[in-house]
């Protein structure tokens, strides 16, 4: 294993090693249980080992997992119509990969033939993935020097304001990328008119608009994709993480036609071995079922409500250790004045068995994203939890906030 990461774990006290989990909850090797409200940053929609996908797991394992290759599979058709259905606009043709990063590199690639253009524009603070596409699109220093030169003509600009993408967008800009609310970079929701804004730059100048989804999308910000809160239909859509339901790794572009002709003349020009393939496709479509017919969208913005506003009340109370509350749905982050404040309320919420961590680009930020499934009632838990912990470190609040 990665002996950083064990550090970095037991650094902030995450000392135990995971087994199993069911809904919202992780049970560690010592039977202890958790409530999970890291939720896999953004993986566990429909709860851990949920039923009905694992059910249909079984299932396809049993009939075909992984695909020829040379002829098409059913649950692969299956989940594009699907897709087609549930995503906004005329968004309708689906690239089928096995991660986030790999369907932002994808839909770079797709950006740069369609057009014939070079540029992309994408914000500081985002996060796309750790290849070395999507990590040049990706906007934290930390991760990005260690690897220069990364890919040239990618320009960063501020993110949440479309002036700022007006003052670089030209006829050479094959697309802007965007999280509809920044997830890494400290859950950050831009203001109403920003996707919109995009949106007209873009059709303006001839420039695609890529939304990446891969965090936001299936449920997590109280609509199935995020972009529907602004009624703004990109030319790609990148999905991951919840779309395999817990269960399977997957990712997908999902586009328009009018973003999507350059396969016609070049139809091998991106492929992917296992991507596509009936096990992860099968998943897939189950996991949108559920996400659709438990009403998973309205759960996040209803119980997001809850949330949201247990700890702004908090807020209130402990206005030296947390210093602002945001988010959507069940997407929301806790900012707090260092990470060291940060890192004392990770190991004490740990402590009272919730599992909550930093956002990888913002470590003032700690982020609440647990499964859909959570109930009522783990909410209120999870807000005891919470006050217990900002009660425990208030006497060292001093150190915390200077260290
Ligand atoms: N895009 C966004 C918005 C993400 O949040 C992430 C992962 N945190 C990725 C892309 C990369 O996904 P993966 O880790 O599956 O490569």
């Amino acid at each position: 294993m990665n002996p950083g990461l064990a550090r970095a774990l037991r650094f902030m006290g995450l000392n135990a090693v995971e087994k199993t989990g069911h809904e919202a909850i992780i049970v560690d090797e010592e039977g202890n249980q958790y409530i999970d409200c890291a939720g896999g940053y953004g993986v566990f929609v429909q709860g851990y080992q949920n039923s009905r996908i694992v059910e249909r797991a079984h299932q396809q394992l049993d009939q075909l997992s992984l695909s020829s290759r040379v002829l098409l599979n059913r649950p692969m058709i299956a989940l594009a119509e699907e897709l087609a259905r549930l995503t906004p606009g005329d968004l309708q043709y689906s690239f089928f990969c096995n991660s986030g990063a790999e369907a932002v590199e994808a839909a770079l690639k797709f950006a740069r033939i369609q057009t014939g253009r070079p540029r992309i524009i994408s914000t500081y603070g985002a996060f796309h993935g750790k290849t070395l596409g999507a990590l040049s699109v990706s906007g934290r220093d930390t991760y990005r020097q260690p690897f220069a030169p990364l890919l040239p003509d990618i320009i960063h600009v501020p993110y949440g304001d479309a002036q700022k993408v007006a003052e670089v967008m030209d006829d050479q800009v094959a697309a802007v990328i965007v999280e509809p609310i920044q997830g890494e970079g400290g859950v950050i929701v831009p203001p109403d008119e920003y996707l919109p804004a995009l949106r007209g730059l873009c059709d303006q100048h001839g420039a695609l608009l890529i939304a990446d989804e891969v965090q936001t999308g299936i449920g997590r910000t109280g609509r199935l994709f995020a972009v529907e809160h602004s009624g703004v239909v990109p030319d790609l859509m990148c999905l991951a993480k919840a779309l395999g339901g817990g269960v399977m790794p997957i990712g997908a572009v999902v586009g328009r036609p009018s973003a999507w002709t350059f396969f016609d003349s070049a139809p091998l020009i991106h492929t992917s071995t296992f991507g596509g393939n009936p096990l992860a496709c099968a998943v897939a479509q189950e996991a949108l079922r559920v996400t659709v017919e438990d009403d998973l969208p309205q759960r996040a913005a209803t119980l997001g409500v809850t949330l949201l506003n247990g700890l702004k009340q908090l807020q209130g109370r402990f206005s030296r250790a947390i210093t602002d509350v945001r988010g959507r749905g069940l997407m929301i982050g806790v900012e707090v004045p260092s990470a060291g404040v940060g890192g004392a309320l990770i190991s004490e919420l740990f402590q009272r068995h919730v599992l909550a961590v930093y956002t990888l680009n913002n470590d003032r930020v700690i982020r609440m994203v647990p499964p859909l499934v959570i109930t009522a009632a783990q909410i209120d838990q999870v807000l005891k939890v919470w006050e217990q912990a900002l009660s425990a470190i208030e006497p060292m609040l001093d150190d915390l906030i200077e260290g």
